[in-house]
């Protein structure tokens, strides 16, 4: 530290080993022997005229003085180390969250897959309901002209319909046809086929 001196008498710390440095309040060095008296109590400084108090220069003195006997680049390189360390964990942090957020939203899409996959099946299950429904109005309208044969006094077709249904599954294959006539003996049942 080539700089500091008193700055009364010029005795430079680096030239004179033994010196006992101060400094005051007001940012002004003295030697013990310029201080003199005022060591211990306040004083006006007689380098800069503002009232200052002395601290002694040296391992007991508070950190906020002790920085500036620091070299500069090594305040700066340990401030960068201290800032490295900071962004680090600021850079960590966010990462988690970040993932976690890609983790949900992966999650969801998967969800979403699966609901819109069962809409489609029961898409297909309403198509073949619909159809099916369209098989049975159509087996209702004809039963409903056989009857209405049968009430004008004709004769009456029942068929089964061979029709499958997408619930039940298929219907046995056992279709069958019956005629029913009436005439003055009575009402005839005749099975065609079964
Ligand atoms: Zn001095
Ligand atoms: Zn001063």
């Amino acid at each position: 530290m080539d700089w500091v001196h008193c700055n009364k008498c010029l005795k430079a710390l680096i030239s004179n080993k033994d010196i006992r440095l101060y400094i005051t309040t007001c940012g002004c060095i003295f030697c013990d022997k310029c201080l003199g008296e005022f060591k211990d109590k306040q004083f006006k400084c007689c380098i800069c005229g503002k009232m200052a108090q002395a601290t002694k220069l040296g391992s007991t003195m508070p950190p906020e003085i002790a920085d500036f006997f620091k070299e500069p680049m090594e305040v700066l390189s340990s401030l960068i180390t201290v800032a490295v360390s900071k962004a680090s964990r600021i850079v960590e942090f966010q990462k988690k969250h970040r993932t976690r957020l890609t983790k949900a939203h992966s999650m969801q899409m998967e969800k979403m897959r699966s609901f819109y996959e069962e809409y489609k099946k029961l898409q297909g299950l309403i198509a073949e309901l619909s159809k099916e429904k369209e098989i049975l109005q159509r087996k209702c309208a004809a039963y409903e002209n056989e009857i209405k044969n049968y009430q004008n006094g004709g004769a009456a077709i029942f068929r089964h319909p061979n029709t499958a249904s997408p619930m039940a599954g298929p219907i046995p294959q056992h279709k069958f046809e019956f005629l029913l006539s009436q005439s003055s003996q009575g009402v005839k049942l005749q099975f065609i086929s079964f």
